[in-house]
């Protein structure tokens, strides 16, 4: 285990995303908890963008578990609709995380836009607080850009993989392994950003 000092707080009580990160994190000498088991309640998020949510989501980890927090924040940015649903993609079409819903809504949003106008990120926000007053968070932010297909492609994954069209993949984020989308996401390249960063701040701390 960890010393004391080296114990981190993630802000999300998702089981997966805490066994993910860990893994991501391995390289760094710290010891990552969820945040549940701290009985932190879920953050308001109620930030414009995905920095301001990972911003307000890993400070109020860190406030009430007096550990340096990792939190992230993720959706789609869509061109044509400027930039949303943003950070409403989990809850677009209203309910939280109905992912049918929310991939109709974009399907209907977009419809007879040419392929050229369809284009979209996926955005992932990392973020990490060495307190809950850190003057100087390290942030990190991974964009995986694609064009949202007319109608949705593949099963795997989750929210709007079946909607995303990867070129150089020659596949939606639906219709590869999760092996290959997790190693060329958003999440994937903003997880590798904080970790170099991190890396910079230990050698430097
Ligand atoms: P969260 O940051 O985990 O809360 O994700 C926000 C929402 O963005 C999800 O509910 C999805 O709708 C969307 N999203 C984020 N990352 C992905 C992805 O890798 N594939 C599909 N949808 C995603």
């Amino acid at each position: 285990m960890a010393s004391p000092d080296r114990r981190w707080v993630l802000a999300s009580g998702n089981a997966g995303k805490l066994a993910e990160t860990r893994s991501l994190l391995a390289a760094l000498d710290i010891e990552l908890l969820s945040q549940s088991e701290f009985a932190v309640p879920d953050a308001e998020e109620t930030g414009i963008g995905f920095v301001d949510n990972a911003l307000i989501k890993a400070r109020h980890a860190a406030a009430l578990t007096g550990l340096p927090a990792v939190a992230d924040d993720s959706g789609l940015a869509v061109d044509a609709l400027d930039g949303a649903p943003g950070v409403h993609s989990a809850r677009y079409a209203g309910s939280h995380g109905d992912d049918a819903a929310n991939n109709a809504k974009l399907v209907a949003a977009l419809d007879g836009l040419a392929p050229a106008q369809r284009g979209a990120a996926f955005h992932c926000c990392l973020v990490a607080t060495r307190s809950a007053n850190d003057p100087v968070p390290v942030i990190a932010h991974g964009v995986w850009r694609g064009r949202v297909l007319e109608a949705p492609r593949g099963a795997h994954g989750f929210g709007y993989d079946p909607l995303f069209w990867v070129d150089e993949e020659n596949a939606s984020a639906a219709e590869m392994g999760a092996e290959r989308k997790n190693a060329i996401s958003h999440r994937a390249r903003a997880m590798h950003q904080l970790v170099e960063q991190l890396r910079v701040d230990e050698h430097h701390g």
